[in-house]
Parts: C-alpha cells; structure tokens; sequence
C-alpha cells in the first residue's frame, strides 16, 4: 500500500480524496505528520496557495506531499469569490456564512453560471512542484438543496444533472467534480512511477 501526505486538516476533503483513491493507497493528513498550527494561506492564486501548503509540509516532513486550493468562480460576480472563496465573507466566518453571503449578493440576478477549480501542487521526493487542475461547470441555485459534502455544495448544481452536489452521493460527485478530475490527473501522474 502506498501512503500520501495531503495536506489538509478539512475532515470532508480528506474523506472524498480517500474515497477516490480507494484501498492501494493510505492517505495522512495533516495531524498525522503531527502539525497542529494552521498554515499560511495567503498567495494571490489558487497555484500558489496550493504550493504554499504542500511546500510548508514538504519543509516540515521532508516527504513527498499534496495540498489543494478550490475556489468558486461566479460569472455574474466577475469571478468572485475566486481564491477568496474560504473566507468570502470574511475571517472566521462559517461555511454557512459564505454561503448566505454568495446567496444575498446574487439575489434578483439571473446569470447564475458558475464553477468549481481545484489545483493540486504535488512537491516529489526531490522538492519539486507539479500542478493538477480540474473544473466543473455549473450554476448557483437560488436556496440550499441536499445536506451532503460540505462548503458550498448545497448551492452547486453541476451542468448536466438536477441535483446539488449536496444531493449527489460521493462516489458521483468524485466522477465530475473539480477536486475529483484534479485527482484524476494527479493519479496519472504517479502511476507512470509505478511501472
Ligand atoms: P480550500 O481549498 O480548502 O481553501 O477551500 C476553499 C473554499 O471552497 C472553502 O470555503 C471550502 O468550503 C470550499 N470548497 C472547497 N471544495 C469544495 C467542494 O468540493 N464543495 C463545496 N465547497 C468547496
């Protein structure tokens, strides 16, 4: 069985990317590798905050290691919340909090497109970066569906179905989703070393 460090302390992440990469693979997170502090974010893209973690973990484990960044991009919003998405209604603020905001701010507005992108930054063995992305396209409906995933999932409908990704089982949502096709690549990638 091979064992990845992900960089994450978000219990939901680590639950989807545990699911998508099945039973060959153990993942640790971040209380694994006995780092408890919380991890600067604060780069200007969702590229750089993704290597801001993985190589914050890679320099306190000398191990190989990933870390994601996911922002929502709204159309209508010019973008936002982009990579504000964590703290799109400010610090400390609750998913829910996020989510009402996003909700309030597209209030009467009919162009509701909208997407997911994840980027993964991959540090190798050796200390060096490589980049995964994935997006799903979507729309943000009008009130909460669903009471699975978390983040802003209850306001997600991904094109193509009828259903939030909060109504959509996990399995489903790692088919389509950003972090899910960002994983896919990211697999890809490391199955070239096993040969
Ligand atoms: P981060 O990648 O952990 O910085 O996440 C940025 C923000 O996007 C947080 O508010 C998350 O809750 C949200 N987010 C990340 N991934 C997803 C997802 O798959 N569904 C819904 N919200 C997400």
């Amino acid at each position: 069985m091979q064992t990845l460090i992900f960089a994450t302390g978000n219990k939901h992440k680590a639950e989807e990317v545990q699911n998508f990469l099945g039973e060959g693979f153990a993942l640790c997170c971040l209380k694994d590798v006995g780092i408890t502090e919380d991890i600067p974010e604060n780069a200007d893209t969702l590229q750089g905050n993704a290597l801001q973690k993985a190589m914050y973990v890679y320099q306190r484990t000398g191990n190989a290691c990933f870390a994601d960044d996911t922002g929502l991009e709204v159309d209508a919003l010019d973008g936002a919340p982009g990579v504000h998405t964590a703290r799109y209604a400010g610090e400390n603020k609750s998913s829910d909090d996020n989510v009402n905001l996003l909700l309030k701010n597209l209030s009467g507005v009919t162009n509701r497109t909208a997407r997911f992108r994840t980027v993964i930054a991959y540090i190798d063995g050796c200390g060096k970066p490589h980049y995964f992305e994935g997006v799903v396209e979507g729309t943000i409906v009008e009130k909460r569906h669903g009471v699975g995933g978390f983040g802003y999932d209850p306001v997600f409908m991904p094109k193509g179905y009828d259903k939030t990704f909060a109504e959509i089982p996990l399995e489903e949502k790692n088919k389509i989703s950003h972090r899910g096709l960002a994983m896919g690549k990211f697999m890809e990638y490391l199955s070239k070393f096993d040969k």
